[in-house]
């Protein structure tokens, strides 16, 4: 297929400085868990982006003085020349596909507690570090010395990072990681020299490292500025005309801005918070400050969006993180005019969790992101079918739907069975929750491809059991038949089941999703769950008109999507929707009129009244028809069955993120060879020195 002419302004080139990039396709920088630790996978995970299409590939933040680290989370480091391979081995993945390749640049001072190398950390003034935690550790504030290093260190780096090949050098004042940002800001910086006070005295770090990496590189790459335009937090904050400010005063010293919002959570806000697009109030002013390409993100899936962006003068460049995980072949999917096949990134950040959790960062729509290198997964092929097999998968939600199109993009025979009247399983039930319908797409993508592929047939309506498993006589059969969530508070804290007297009415989020109500009006919701589904089901009864009182043994609630960077903001909005949050404590025993809590630190316990309790609790598989088929065993071969296997939620109910990835899984270890006790994967060694 042809592209759409209306995208044609999206493929023209860019000029940035001294480099060109191909077409306004621009992955900004973002980390992915993966970092120093592995260096080859990251390199592979770039490359095939770069594959995909992309104009620009960024690094993730690169430390560039060890002076200045943030343990534990695992990013690149340039800390002297024996990074240099590593960082190279990224830029030539990337080259290799006719892409430019960017680094981020990274001195986060009062960002870092230094933890690795027991260094003091460096901030414009005294004050404690800002980190995820509340360190015991404090940022000293810097002399004339100590920021005539700074310079020197960064021009250092800026110079390996162009041994290394890279084409665009960044300076970062952004996502509140970088000390120049601290500098930027009123609140961090409280000092009375030419560094402190006015604008001016504030923006001179930014400014002389700015105009020092452009000395130190400008002849061969180009020099991007990346700025927090607005902290959300209004004038206490750096808000948007303070930076245009900024901007304005150093408009034609960069080669590039990248503008963004900070902190991090509001960068990366989720679905659940925004739109596609939502940064445009905050950026739509900096192309008239500037004649220098802008790059922003907002992310961005739709073309016609990114093309309003272009047109209507907001960016040149469409930047791109989290839809570049979800879709590292979202720009050759739009040249070939293949809009459809787009994956839209669901905006659910699972991929930052990887990052806080330093592990290889993972996606819910795209599960081969974090296996390209160690598992040799690609973001878009799969190889071709080593068999005539023919594969029953029973249950279509996102681990059925994924094994069933991946097996059917390798050519086999498949036929998909599903017990409901629609497709997706708890993806097509919990899209329908208040701020969850971008989940969807995990259903809408997946479905899209199976019904273009021949050798896929989908039965809905067809709940089977394990008789009619046997006499279908399938090769092989994936039972991905999902998990129910509990009504007996089994969970983290209550490990067998909790006195619930009998007439107390319980409710799940199965039974809100299908469309029950409490019948009182006083509920207590207890979450021992931990991730979304508790608040999201607080939200769904307080719009229902019920009095909400979440109880949760965490401290917080929803404590799991400090993860996603959603936390702070959902026990806003549950605080603002007048929901009663009591944390640090469980769920008792239920009675019909009454609630006890018990503290979980003294034991202590007092009532609330209530006139219902809504259990969010852990699940349990749905294994039935596994554990039936497995009984069978010894009729398999008979019914021409060779292997049964469990995945997804029946197996162990988990996120959607793992369901994909099991799916994702079956189909890529579907015929292949039998690797007993060996590791499934592949991992980098550290050289061990003299
Ligand atoms: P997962 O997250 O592992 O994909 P879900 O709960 O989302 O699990 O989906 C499981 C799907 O399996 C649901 O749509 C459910 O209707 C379907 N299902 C459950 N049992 C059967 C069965 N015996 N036959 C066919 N479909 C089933
Ligand atoms: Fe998007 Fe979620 Fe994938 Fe991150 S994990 S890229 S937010 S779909």
């Amino acid at each position: 297929m042809a592209r759409d002419p209306r995208y044609d302004i999206l493929f023209e080139p860019v000029k940035i400085g001294p480099v060109t990039a191909k077409n306004r396709f621009y992955q900004v920088p973002h980390c992915n868990g993966q970092g120093y630790r592995d260096p080859s996978a990251v390199a592979r995970m770039r490359g095939n982006k770069a594959a995909g299409g992309w104009g620009v590939l960024c690094t993730e933040q690169a430390e560039i003085h060890h002076t200045s680290e943030i343990t534990p989370f695992i990013e690149l480091r340039l800390w002297d020349d024996r990074d240099i391979p590593a960082l190279a081995k990224m830029s030539d993945a990337i080259h290799a596909e006719n892409a430019l390749a960017g680094i981020e640049l990274a001195y986060n001072g009062p960002n870092g507690s230094n933890n690795y190398t027991r260094e003091v950390p460096l901030g414009p003034s005294h004050l404690p570090i800002a980190t995820f935690y509340y360190d015991p550790v404090q940022a000293r504030a810097m002399d004339a010395t100590d920021i005539k290093n700074l310079r020197r260190w960064h021009k250092n780096a800026a110079i390996r990072a162009k041994r290394a090949g890279f084409d665009i050098v960044y300076v970062y004042a952004a996502h509140g990681f970088s000390i120049i940002q601290h500098f930027l800001s009123r609140r961090f910086n409280q000092r009375s020299d030419e560094y402190g006070g006015s604008l001016e005295n504030r923006m001179r770090l930014l400014r002389e490292i700015t105009e020092d990496t452009v000395d130190a590189v400008g002849d061969k790459a180009a020099v991007a500025v990346r700025i927090a335009v607005d902290e959300l937090m209004g004038e206490s904050g750096l808000h948007t005309a303070e930076i245009e400010d900024v901007i304005g005063r150093m408009a034609e010293t960069p080669d590039l801005w990248d503008v963004t919002l900070s902190d991090w959570s509001n960068g990366s806000r989720t679905s659940r918070f925004t739109e596609e697009g939502a940064e445009e109030e905050f950026v739509r002013g900096i192309k008239r400050l500037t004649t220098k390409p802008v790059v922003g993100v907002g992310r961005f899936t739709s073309p016609d969006l990114m093309v309003r962006q272009v047109k209507s003068g907001i960016l040149d460049l469409i930047g791109a993180a989290r839809p570049s995980i979800a879709d590292p072949f979202l720009p050759l999917k739009i040249d070939e005019g293949r809009i459809d096949d787009i994956r839209e990134c669901i905006g659910c950040n699972i991929c930052v969790s990887g990052d806080m959790t330093m592990s290889p960062s993972r996606c819910t729509q795209n599960p081969a992101m974090g296996e390209e290198w160690r598992k040799g997964w690609h973001p878009e092929f799969i190889r071709v079918r080593e068999s005539e097999s023919r594969v029953l998968v029973v249950g279509a939600g996102p681990a059925g739907l994924e094994a069933a199109r991946a097996l059917g993009q390798r050519g086999y025979e498949v036929a998909l069975a599903e017990a409901g009247t629609e497709l997706g399983g708890r993806v097509a039930r919990e899209c329908r929750l208040p701020t969850l319908s971008a989940w969807g797409r995990v259903r809408d993508w997946r479905v899209g491809q199976i019904n273009k592929m021949p050798n896929v047939s989908v039965y809905l309506d067809s709940r089977l059991d394990a008789a009619q498993v046997l006499e279908f006589g399938f090769d092989q059969v994936v039972v991905a038949t999902g998990s129910v969530w509990r009504r007996d508070g089994v969970a983290h804290h209550h490990l067998s089941a909790m006195p619930i007297a009998a007439d107390v009415a319980v409710l799940t989020p199965d039974d809100l999703m299908a469309g029950q109500r409490p019948s009182g009006r006083r509920i207590v919701l207890y979450d021992d769950d931990h991730y979304y589904m508790g608040g999201i089901c607080a939200e769904l009864l307080v719009k229902a008109g019920h009095h909400v009182t979440l109880v949760t043994p965490a401290p917080e609630v929803s404590t799991w999507t400090r993860n996603t960077l959603e936390q702070d903001k959902i026990q806003a909005r549950l605080l603002n929707m007048g929901v009663d949050v009591i944390v640090s404590h469980v769920v008792d025993a239920a009675q019909v009129d009454h609630m006890q809590l018990a503290c979980v630190f003294t034991g202590k316990t007092r009532p609330i009244a209530s006139d219902g309790l809504v259990l969010v609790t852990a699940r349990l598989p749905l294994d039935q028809l596994y554990l039936d088929l497995k009984a069978k065993e010894a009729q398999w071969l008979d019914a021409g069955i060779a292997g049964v296997k469990g995945i997804g939620d029946c197996w162990a109910p988990s996120t959607i993120a793992a369901a994909t990835y099991a799916g994702r899984r079956y189909a890529e270890e579907f015929d292949a060879p039998e690797i007993g006790d060996a590791l499934p994967f592949k991992r980098e060694m550290v050289e061990l020195l003299p």
